[in-house]
């Protein structure tokens, strides 16, 4: 079926859902003054109950709203309150002790059918982060979600829920991204991708950065800067997001669909790899430590559900997500269990990356992902993950050592895998680099005659980098260096995807700058992944 009847009319999604993200959440901040602002013909249980302390007095929403994980019942709906994004202590500014946060999930934008209600408490522990599971939801449907905190009502969220398992729903617009830099350019990006109204998000990682101001800067300049130190305590990190999450752009973006998130490096420390740190030079001897730091703030800062929250320096964070028969979105952790960068990482020409034995998902994870292959009745199998899987040469023979190529037995033990177990669709989502980039997958990237297995698509960045770079693809030398490589640019933005049963069609959107907060976007390059058939066709403009 191509259709599923429960479906609510996209027609009018569409049209109203502009009215919330960037623009529409400060409408709905701005009379957010008194609870009438909680909708007409909803009625809201007080909330004061005695001994919860004095009133907040400063709007504490300032970091939007955020929903993820759907599955066909439920979705995790996200806040966290800080009305002083910026404070020290991590804290958001407010008040040590625990408050209550009243949230509600409608069908309609108004709220005048609310279907979902209920209170949670969070607090000091908790960085003042609000995760609920709403359960009990219809599949394949659209609902609007807010927060509300004494007279202070949050910004409205869309979601939706994924189909019911065994069907195929309708057409899936997923867009991803990755890699967004807060100082080297304005996350226009996100706003882009909020436009285009996605019923899913993807973030791959590298979400923000551990630097302290002005220590990485783009070939561009920097455009704005980072507050506080190299992020190594909780505070820090948490001080850190809640700068992010004060954007106007990311706010939309979270605020528009429910995203699945995997961090990647920057989110603990540059190209860490399990419990070796960056730098042997700068030892740091509490680096499990930073790492738990790290995590819970992600967690904290992510609508994740409670299966990933971390327990000190451990986090589930590999997970399957389907899209009802559709689609699997393999979320993969490349960081967590990986061994160390062979050959002391970067580009290196070098035979211990061969070593079968070593392993970039952890044997755990492995087993994981190959079970998933064997078991999968998806039409597509969407490996959410980090860093470029498709073999990459440069002209010296050298492959990156941070990336699947040196991990060469992973690479080939996860691609034989789906191979063996037939996986109809294999679809590769990856960030890290920086450019845009899709790949036809090979059985051997040494012969060029062999069968294509597989499709990779690599999103360029959010903005890390700077503006970056148009180039001509028929005479870009990674390219004719490695033919299974089909495109590459090396501007700011997005990938844009729409699923359907019989095929994924993919748009590079790209951006003209970064560093002025209004640049151009556009499609850059399109292709269709045709049902059965791994690899890229291209797409006339
Ligand atoms: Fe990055
Ligand atoms: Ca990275």
């Amino acid at each position: 079926m191509t259709e599923s009847s429960d479906s609510n009319p996209r027609t009018t999604t569409r049209r109203s859902a502009l009215r919330y993200g960037a623009a529409g959440a400060a409408a709905i901040g701005a009379a957010s003054a008194g609870a009438a602002a909680m909708g007409a013909g909803t009625t809201l249980p007080a909330l004061a109950a005695p001994g919860a302390g004095r009133p907040l007095t400063q709007d504490p929403f300032t970091l939007g709203v955020a929903s993820g994980e759907p599955d066909a019942g439920s979705v995790v709906l996200w806040t966290r309150l800080a009305p002083r994004p910026l404070a020290e202590d991590g804290f958001g500014g407010m008040p040590r002790r625990n408050v209550e946060v009243l949230w509600e999930l409608a069908t309609d934008e108004r709220f005048a059918v609310v279907v979902r209600r209920g209170r949670v408490t969070t607090g000091p522990d908790a960085g003042f982060a609000v995760h609920v599971e709403a359960a009990g939801l219809q599949p394949g449907w659209e609902y609007f979600y807010r927060f509300r905190v004494g007279q202070y009502v949050s910004p409205t969220g869309r979601t939706r829920t994924a189909p019911a398992l065994g069907t195929l729903g309708s057409a899936l617009a997923m867009s991803f991204a990755s890699c967004s830099q807060f100082e080297h350019g304005y996350f226009t990006a996100y706003r882009h991708l909020a436009a285009d109204e996605p019923d899913l998000v993807l973030h791959l990682g590298d979400y923000l950065y551990e630097y302290p101001a002005n220590t990485y800067v783009s070939p561009d300049g920097n455009v704005r800067d980072h507050v506080g130190p190299e992020m190594e305590s909780l505070a820090e990190y948490r001080q850190r997001y809640a700068q992010y999450r004060a954007d106007a752009d990311l706010r939309a973006a979270h605020a528009v669909a429910p995203w699945l998130v995997v961090m990647d490096d920057h989110e603990v420390d540059n190209n860490w790899a399990g419990d070796v740190y960056e730098k042997p030079e700068y030892p740091q001897p509490d680096f499990i430590q930073r790492r738990a730091n790290a995590f819970k703030a992600y967690y904290e800062n992510m609508p994740l559900r409670t299966r990933s929250k971390p327990d000190g320096s451990a986090m589930r964070l590999y997970r399957a997500v389907s899209w009802g028969s559709l689609a699997t979105f393999h979320m993969l952790d490349t960081r967590q269990y990986r061994d160390d960068q062979a050959c002391d990482d970067g580009w290196k020409v070098c035979e211990d990356a061969k070593d079968p034995a070593r392993t970039i998902t952890g044997d755990e994870q492995e087993a994981w992902l190959l079970d998933n292959f064997r078991s999968s009745t998806a039409r597509w199998d969407v490996l959410g993950q980090q860093v470029f899987f498709a073999r990459r040469n440069s002209a010296s023979g050298a492959n990156s050592m941070d990336a699947w190529d040196g991990y060469r037995g992973s690479q080939e033990r996860i691609s034989e895998g789906w191979v063996a177990a037939s996986v109809r669709n294999p679809v590769v989502l990856t960030g890290d680099v920086h450019t845009h980039w899709a790949s036809e997958l090979k059985a051997n990237y040494a012969d060029p005659d062999s069968d294509v297995i597989g499709t990779e698509l690599v999103t360029t960045s959010i903005a890390s980098g700077g503006n970056g770079a148009d180039s001509d693809p028929s005479e870009d030398p990674d390219l004719q260096r490695n033919p299974h490589i089909k495109f590459r640019n090396a501007q700011r933005g997005y990938v844009r995807t729409r699923i359907t049963p019989d095929a994924m069609d993919v748009d590079f959107r790209v951006l003209d700058k970064v560093t002025e907060p209004n640049g151009k976007v556009s499609t850059r390059a399109s292709f269709r992944i045709h049902d059965r058939k791994p690899g890229l066709d291209p797409m006339a403009g």
